[in-house]
């Protein structure tokens, strides 16, 4: 890859990662204190609301390990290079989205193991469903 397009691609990480830090310090000032008069009513909205922002948490974090591992990518010079067959990924999949780490071949063959693995286990405990209702009626 030209190092112009590597760079092009490290100052995004960057600025990606400095806008999950600005977002994450907005956050904790926008934290409204407790407030222990609060009926089960305004509890359950509020545990709703912590856990909303518990989930929007774990995925900046999950994206900023994603940033991160990219950063590190480029740094050892393996940054568009398929992490499955080795083979450089297609730029334009980059552009689209840059913290892939896998070509379009091997991402589609991870997603089909992966479909292939849900469906083979649905299809055995419908197996063991239809021989419960075989054995019970
Ligand atoms: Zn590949």
């Amino acid at each position: 890859m030209k190092s112009e397009t590597l760079f092009k691609f490290k100052t995004l990480f960057e600025a990606q990662r400095r806008e999950i830090f600005a977002r994450g310090q907005g956050r904790e000032d926008y934290l409204l204190p407790k407030d222990e008069t609060i009926d089960d009513a305004d509890m359950t909205s509020t545990e709703i609301e912590a856990g909303m922002k518990m989930r929007l948490r774990t995925r900046e974090a999950l994206f900023l390990r994603k940033i991160d591992d990219a950063l590190a990518r480029i740094a050892d010079g393996t940054f568009g290079v398929c992490g499955g067959c080795g083979e450089e990924i297609d730029l334009r999949r980059l552009e689209a989205r840059p913290t892939a780490a896998l070509c379009v071949h091997c991402k589609e063959d991870q997603e089909h193991q992966e479909f292939a693995h849900i469906d083979g286990r649905r299809h055995k405990s419908l197996g063991k469903k239809l021989r419960l209702m075989e054995s019970t009626g």
